[in-house]
């Protein structure tokens, strides 16, 4: 008799969006002809630069004729690729890694969530409250919480953001094994500097406790104080794993392609150096076979001098609007968070509404749908997320709206 994975049943169930669309549908439907703005959404929305198409269509050409046609490719990556995200570390970071140090993958989600299974079951995970839920969810399938109980996993240690510490929590006074980081963080926006992340990277060389750091935003970083990488920081290679994505940094949501960064001088309580990265290569190696050439053929192109200069005009451009949403807020005496180094805002709701109180205010009396804090965690409470992913003219309207209507 096959049972099931008894784990997924301690899952919360998936509340955040599908409540989002029962609520948006149901306005729609009372209010028919009444047209929505979407500051919600966390997707790309504009063109990929026609310099990583052009590399797509070239690759695509080739795979059209017998004599240039490739099927698999190594399960670790174009070794052009992985070249080419060394040379761009050392280039922008001035981080000095080794090729074979990074693991192409088909995005930064699966491999944050595929990550924790390179850890014993036993290992304390301390997540930031709010988080991008992956993390969390990942960790409860993989046993590490026996349940859900008053808004908080169980066996979990949430390091709570708020707006004392500015949502950039300190390390956890108690021992933790595995620590997940993100920043720019999604949801909040908020950027970790260099003394706050070398503040984590000691408490984990300290305690052998390794560091999952999600960069996924790092080309939204201007502040050049700031750091775009976990290895900016000394020491972190050997605490530090670092996932990131092409997704948010050059439009490839929908192309599909990440890597993830495993030092050889990783080690844990129970390993030498190089053992933590031969097993992740162990793992890619039998249970993935590899990312698409074509959006492999657009990654090396993005990590170009032109390819990247593109890249950053299509950064600039949400970043332009995540500067019209945050200073159409603050003009309200609204309280933000991020919006500068980053795409999301993250807004205190006023006069002391809740997540969803305020979610139902936009909704009703501005025809703008954001997304409430409260799914990202308890913490989240009495916050919204606001994106900046969408078409300028939208934002530009949605803005106003919320001008008009919230004085
Ligand atoms: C969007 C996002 C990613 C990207 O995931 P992909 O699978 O590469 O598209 C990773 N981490 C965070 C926090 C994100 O918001």
């Amino acid at each position: 008799m096959a049972r099931i994975n008894d784990n997924y049943t301690k899952l919360a169930s998936g509340y955040l969006f599908p409540e989002i669309a029962r609520r948006t549908k149901v306005w729609s439907a009372n209010h028919p002809g009444v047209q929505l703005m979407r500051l919600g959404i966390g997707n790309t929305t504009e063109a990929l630069p026609m310099v990583l198409v052009d590399a797509m269509k070239a690759k695509l050409d080739k795979l059209s004729s017998r004599d240039t046609y490739t099927g698999y490719g190594d399960e670790q990556g174009d070794t052009p690729l992985r070249e080419a995200l060394k040379d761009f570390y050392k280039k922008h970071y001035g981080v000095e890694l080794l090729a074979d140090e990074f693991f192409v993958s088909d995005g930064a989600k699966s491999d944050a969530a595929n990550i924790q299974n390179l850890f014993s079951e036993d290992c304390i995970v301390a997540v930031q409250d709010p988080a991008y839920p992956v993390y969390v969810d990942s960790n409860v399938v993989g046993g590490r919480s026996t349940g859900f109980q008053d808004g908080q996993y169980k066996g979990l240690v949430y390091l709570e953001g708020n707006s004392e510490n500015g949502f950039i929590p300190l390390p956890p006074k108690q021992k933790v094994d595995i620590i997940y980081l993100c920043f720019p963080n999604n949801p909040t926006g908020a950027v970790a500097t260099k003394e706050q992340l070398k503040a984590f990277v000691d408490y984990a060389r300290e305690n052998k406790a390794v560091i999952i750091f999600d960069a996924a935003y790092s080309s939204y970083i201007e502040d050049e104080e700031l750091p775009r990488s976990i290895y900016e920081i000394e020491g972190a290679k050997e605490c530090a794993i670092e996932i990131n994505s092409f997704s948010k940094n050059a439009g490839f949501t929908g192309v599909r392609l990440g890597w993830t960064v495993v030092p050889h001088a990783l080690v844990c309580e129970n390993s030498e150096p190089d053992v933590l990265r031969g097993m992740w290569n162990r793992r890619q190696c039998t249970f993935f076979n590899g990312a698409s050439n074509i959006a492999q053929a657009g990654g090396l192109a993005a990590l170009s001098d032109e390819g990247y200069k593109a890249c950053q005009g299509l950064v600039d451009y949400y970043k332009g609007n995540a500067r019209i949403i945050k200073e159409g807020l603050e003009s309200l005496g609204i309280e933000c968070i991020g919006g500068k180094n980053s795409p999301y805002i993250w807004a205190k709701c006023p006069n002391g509404m809740s997540s969803w109180e305020f979610f139902d205010f936009l909704l009703d009396k501005c025809h703008v749908v954001v997304t409430p804090g409260a799914g990202f965690g308890a913490a989240g409470e009495g916050y919204v997320r606001v994106s900046s992913y969408g078409h300028r003219e939208n934002v530009e309207m949605a803005i106003a709206s919320i001008k008009e209507n919230m004085r």
